[in-house]
């Protein structure tokens, strides 16, 4: 029996913001356990949340990268539950009045070699806090508790089921990390678990008209197992439908290791965290110039700089794709533009040379060992032929091991061009009259030999011209003898 799969992903973004959401913690990754962690965080009595504006703003920026409706009055809510990670027994969130509402992000990707694109609607993006992290030491027996995340703020993007199969999954979340780097919102760094994902995932009859029960996989923290376990959740739902058994609504947890997904509990209803507006908690009301001046701080987002480069700059969509999908890349690549402004011969370099050379996991692009504008340099030296386009490949791998300029790194090689022409002359000269043999052979219609008295010549004539220059220079002496 086929199924046709359906899917809904809530994803949880930590905001860039220096602080907290209600209080001067940093709100950094790691650290020594509870080193950012004040009575107000911790959830001493007394104390009272002052909200942090800038994680607003970065959820309204959010919203606007995302095409949403922004709620000119929103509200802050308690979500309560009971779970160490969460000292305050409440989670501030919102309910019925989330910052942003009605998104739509169109994903591309590829299917058995077929573009294909679609439309995914988001639903809501809402504020929320994020809960503390708590470590099972089962050695000793004792679960321990870092609140150094407690209350961090995070974006919550909830889609409607528009999501039709892994690979779709997949396409949306890199679109939504794409978007929120861009945007300078989050660093979606999965690893870090700075960007987070909960998959809702029911099947169906293609004739049916209701929507299946749903299990929700929560917290994926790579693209890879989001595939994985979507993949997974089809096969396992198609057999329980198959022996004509019934999914059950739960939560489910997925094992990387086994590639399988595993029940952790019934699933909560609504009513269960019994949500309330927070009194504690002033609501947002935006006037209209509010919204506008957030939106105008929205930069380039990734669609406009990939239609920039192709119709501006005349790469390819290849060439344009590859820098654009990585943020870092991109604004590696504009610096350098800034440098000597030749988009083509910048990005050759880029997607040539720099992106080999990352894919070997040679150089990392975290870390470069040089800089956008000596990326330019030596791109502009091959271009003016101050150096030959074979020694400014040296030239780069050399600034890739060791670092450093590129005219220093010539200088030092000898591998500038000094284009001293009486130096061209003399040596072609000395060439033709050392192998008169030679010269008659080529002379006599021997073309062969055209190769040897070019060797010759260019064995001395390193660093003084480019081998173009040589071939015109010893055809011409050639013809002329
Ligand atoms: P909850 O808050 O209980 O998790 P929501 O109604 O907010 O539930 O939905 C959460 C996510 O689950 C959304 O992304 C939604 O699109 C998705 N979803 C809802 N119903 C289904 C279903 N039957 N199958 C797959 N996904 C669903
Ligand atoms: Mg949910
Ligand atoms: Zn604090």
């Amino acid at each position: 029996m086929n199924y046709v799969p359906v899917i809904g992903l809530e994803i949880h973004a930590e905001l860039l913001t220096k602080s907290k959401l209600f209080c001067s913690c940093a709100a950094e990754f790691g650290g020594e356990r509870n080193s950012r962690c004040c009575p107000g965080c911790a959830a001493m009595p007394g104390t009272l949340p002052v909200m942090n504006r800038a994680a607003v703003e970065y959820a309204v920026l959010a919203g606007f990268a995302l095409d949403c409706s922004i709620n000119k009055f929103s509200v802050f809510d308690r979500k309560n539950y009971f779970y160490p990670d969460l000292p305050k027994a409440y989670q501030n969130s919102q309910l019925a009045l989330p910052l942003c509402i009605n998104g739509l992000v169109a994903i591309e990707y590829e299917s058995d070699g077929v573009k294909k694109s679609k439309d995914i609607r988001i639903n809501r993006i809402h504020l929320e806090e994020d809960a503390g992290k708590l470590i099972h030491d089962d050695l000793n027996g004792v679960s321990l508790a870092d609140y150094n995340r407690g209350a961090i703020p995070l974006i919550e993007i909830v889609t409607e089921p528009d999501i039709g199969s892994a690979e779709e999954a997949k396409a949306f979340v890199e679109k939504i990390i794409l978007t929120l780097q861009y945007a300078g919102v989050c660093d979606c760094k999965m690893e870090q678990g700075s960007l987070r994902c909960d998959v809702n995932i029911s099947i169906m009859k293609p004739t049916d008209t209701k929507l299946g029960t749903r299990a929700e996989i929560k917290n994926l923290n790579s693209i890879k197992s989001i595939g994985r376990a979507i993949e997974h959740e089809i096969y396992r739902q198609s057999k329980l439908l198959d022996a004509g058994k019934r999914v059950v609504q739960e939560t489910r947890r997925f094992d990387d290791n086994k590639g399988e997904t595993k029940s952790m509990r019934s699933k909560e209803n609504l009513d269960d965290y019994r949500y309330f507006p927070d009194p504690d908690i002033l609501q947002v009301n935006f006037t209209d110039e509010d919204l506008a001046e957030i939106k105008s701080r929205l930069p380039e987002m990734p669609y406009a700089r990939l239609d920039r480069y192709i119709n501006k700059f005349g790469l390819s969509e290849v060439e344009a794709k590859i820098i654009v999908n990585q943020k870092r890349l991109s604004d590696f690549y504009e610096d350098a533009l800034r440098a000597y402004h030749n988009p083509k011969s910048v990005c050759n370099f880029i997607t040539g040379e720099l992106m080999r050379r990352i894919n070997l996991g040679e150089i990392n692009l975290e870390k470069l060992p040089f800089t956008a504008s000596a990326l330019a340099k030596l791109a502009e030296m091959a271009d003016n032929e101050a150096v030959s386009k074979n020694d400014a490949k040296a030239i780069f791998r050399i600034m890739s091991d060791e670092g450093g300029a590129p005219e220093e790194i010539a200088k030092a090689k000898g591998l500038l061009i000094t284009n001293d022409t009486g130096k061209v002359a003399e040596v072609i000269e000395r060439v033709i009259a050392d192998n008169e043999k030679a010269v008659l052979q080529y002379q006599g219609g021997d073309m062969k030999v055209f190769g040897f008295l070019m060797g010759q010549c260019s064995k001395e004539l390193k660093g003084v011209c480019t081998p173009k220059v040589i071939k015109e220079e010893l055809e011409k002496k050639l013809k002329g003898a």
